[in-house]
């Protein structure tokens, strides 16, 4: 069904397998899984990760217990399904039952988890190491008390080592190398004991850092959704969602009148302005709206505050034919206007747009 004057958005799953599969040749050792938590970045966990997964990917990370199940449904039993979040206090044996692997985040939740698992055999767990960001993250002091009692690690079924870097987005950043040594020294101190344990540090930034940070399994998420991995942008991934507004008026406005809430922007010369269905309920941000763009033959300024439903476009320096006209879309996101482009103009990051991006807009899948 297609609803007029309504927004619309464009995922292209095709872009995101290509994303997949170029981060992937990137790697010189180990493999590349993939990030679908917060409903793939907000792009729909439904399509995208049987998506990623005809792709060839097999390992998903999602943050919590409800994430996890919704991917366990939709996948194939080849899959292993990372919970970032670890596992909540009396859900371990649902964690067994879903074949999940929680990632342990604290040294109580190991205790539990070995606890309620150790009379099992064949369960998977993942440890994360707190290596300097003071998130999530047993700290390296507690690890080598159990690693001081290896037989605990196996009865919980320890099979991954993984940490999270801070400032991966930033190279030069000193933490980032900080973070590396720290857990290339966990990972030498315990690999004696457990051979066959596997490492994964790297988010999408993380896979362009020096000194080898792949390990077994690199773990990124918004390079996947077309966010650029670094600040400095770059690196540029393929596009993948669109958004477009359609115009619901064009208006004409004298000198000196103001547009839209708190009258906060007032002409200076007569103007000619188009007002789009679409707002922050739609997951635009207030906070994008002074230095905001959207595109029709040109860039076009936002004029005033964005409003729930709709916000005000300065289509004034265009010829009269090549203005918008009623039921004409404005892209917001799209071939002339990148996710980066909209974080940058609304001082936030591309994660937070994409995760914003709302059920009233109309969705549609490229494939
Ligand atoms: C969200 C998350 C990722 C993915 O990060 P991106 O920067 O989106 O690639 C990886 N690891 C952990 C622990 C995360 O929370």
């Amino acid at each position: 069904m297609h609803y007029p004057m309504t927004g619309r958005i464009s995922i292209n799953l095709a872009a995101i397998r290509q994303n997949w599969t170029w981060l992937l040749s990137q790697l010189d050792s180990g493999d590349c899984g993939a990030v679908v938590k917060a409903n793939a970045y907000g792009l729909g966990i439904e399509r995208v990760a049987p998506a990623l997964h005809a792709e060839g990917c097999r390992h998903f990370f999602v943050a919590n217990f409800r994430e996890a199940l919704q991917v366990r449904e939709l996948l194939e039993a080849d899959c292993q399904i990372f919970v970032l979040q670890g596992c909540p206090e009396g859900l371990e044996l649902e964690f067994v039952e879903a074949q999940l692997i929680p990632v342990l985040v604290s040294l109580p939740m190991f205790e539990r988890w070995h606890a309620a698992t150790k009379i099992l055999t064949n369960n998977p767990c993942a440890l994360k190491i707190n290596t300097g960001m003071n998130r999530l993250g047993i700290e390296i002091g507690e690890f080598e008390t159990l690693l001081a009692q290896p037989h605990l690690l196996r009865e919980a079924g320890m099979r991954w080592l993984m940490s999270h870097l801070a400032c991966a987005d930033t190279p030069v950043h000193t933490l980032n190398s900080i973070q590396l040594k720290r857990f290339s020294e966990m990972i030498a101190r315990a690999e004696s004991e457990f051979p066959d344990m596997k490492a994964s540090l790297a988010n999408s930034p993380g896979i362009f850092l020096p000194g080898d940070p792949h390990f077994d399994l690199v773990r990124p998420g918004v390079a996947l959704y077309g966010g650029a991995p670094l600040a400095d942008r770059s690196i540029r991934m393929n596009p993948v969602v669109s958004l477009h507004l359609p115009v619901i008026q064009v208006r004409r406005l004298e000198r000196g009148e103001a547009v839209g809430y708190g009258a906060q922007y007032v002409t200076t010369e007569p103007k000619v302005v188009a007002v789009v269905s679409g707002g922050y309920a739609d997951g635009l941000l207030r906070g994008w709206a002074p230095s905001g763009r959207g595109w029709f033959n040109d860039f076009l300024p936002v004029l005033g505050r964005v409003s729930m439903d709709s916000c005000i476009f300065d289509i004034t320096h265009l010829p009269e034919d090549l203005r918008p006209k009623e039921s004409d879309e404005i892209e917001l996101l799209g071939e002339h206007l990148g996710v980066d482009d909209m974080a940058a103009a609304a001082g936030t990051i591309s994660y937070e747009i994409l995760t914003r991006l709302g059920e009233r807009l109309q969705k549609r899948y490229l494939e």
